[in-house]
């Protein structure tokens, strides 16, 4: 299944409706949820297997963005909220029209393109690591209204919606912090920004850690299906190719004299990208 969306297919699928898109991978997304989908702000990518399917939105934003919609056994997971609420609010609408309870919204970093939309999750259990609490409750970013209502986790493995989660948490690589969700009766890892697919970077923190963190995952996570933060989903080499995207991005950063020249060869290096919108921060690779 998940061979179905590698690198190889990417642009073919990339070119499709969301509808479409989804079906073409998944072949099962119901007409009445495609009616609920169809003011499109994302493309919508599924896969499914036996313990539950995850749906991943890759919002049509200059950052192509992910939200993860997890149809769970006993109910239903989402992880981070896009960048506004015009995204999380089609996620919303896809969660009600699966008729299953929300179990539990997970945030993976404090980055405002991935906690901006929170205010649609309101009211809902909203979850993050002690960690990544403290950095958005106290950091650079603004503050969602809905703050006060997320939970730091207490534990780095947990049962949620009749699925076991493990948590890996992990500091100094894409942000100051981060957490990649383990499903392993999914097969499914959500590694969110840790990996960039087909999409130019945010230069983060520590791309050597970065680096080290990705190889770590590449021999230790149960999974085949690997969500990404910015991109479509994807199979599991993409571990080993967000390492050598990594290493060739740190290249062109230290032969550029400063942003403009690192965007200029970044270009020319990657014409074909998605996420135009991160070429505007390449200005953090010089701090
Ligand atoms: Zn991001």
């Amino acid at each position: 299944m998940n061979n179905l969306i590698s690198r190889r297919n990417f642009g073919l699928l990339a070119g499709l409706s969301s509808v479409s898109a989804a079906a073409a991978v998944n072949g099962f997304i119901s007409s009445a949820q495609a009616q609920t989908i169809s003011a499109q702000r994302s493309t919508l990518m599924s896969i499914a297997n036996k313990a539950g399917t995850s749906h991943t939105f890759v919002t049509h934003n200059d950052g192509r963005v992910t939200i993860h919609l997890l149809d769970a056994p006993s109910g239903l997971i989402i992880v981070d909220s896009g960048d506004a609420g015009e995204y999380s609010e089609e996620v919303v609408a896809m969660a009600k029209s699966l008729g299953k309870d929300i179990a539990g919204v997970i945030l993976s970093h404090d980055h405002p393109d991935h906690t901006g939309g929170l205010n649609s999750y309101k009211g809902l259990p909203i979850f993050t690591s002690q960690g990544i609490l403290g950095n958005i409750k106290n950091g650079p970013f603004k503050k969602p209204e809905n703050v006060d209502e997320i939970q730091a986790l207490d534990a780095d493995e947990m049962t949620m919606a009749g699925l076991t989660l493990k948590i890996h948490n992990y500091k100094n690589a894409e942000a100051k912090e981060q957490i990649v969700i383990e499903i392993p009766e999914m097969s499914t890892a959500i590694v969110q920004d840790l990996v960039y697919n087909n999409c130019y970077m945010f230069p983060g923190m520590d791309r050597t850690n970065w680096i080290t963190i990705l190889e770590e995952l590449n021999t230790k996570l149960d999974a085949e299906n690997i969500l990404v933060g910015h991109g479509y989903p994807s199979s599991r080499g993409e571990l080993t190719a967000a390492v050598d995207y990594l290493n060739e991005y740190q290249q062109l950063i230290s032969e550029s004299a400063d942003a403009d020249d690192l965007v200029k060869k970044y270009k020319a290096r990657y014409p074909n990208l998605m996420g135009e919108g991160l070429l505007g921060l390449q200005k953090f690779a010089f701090n």
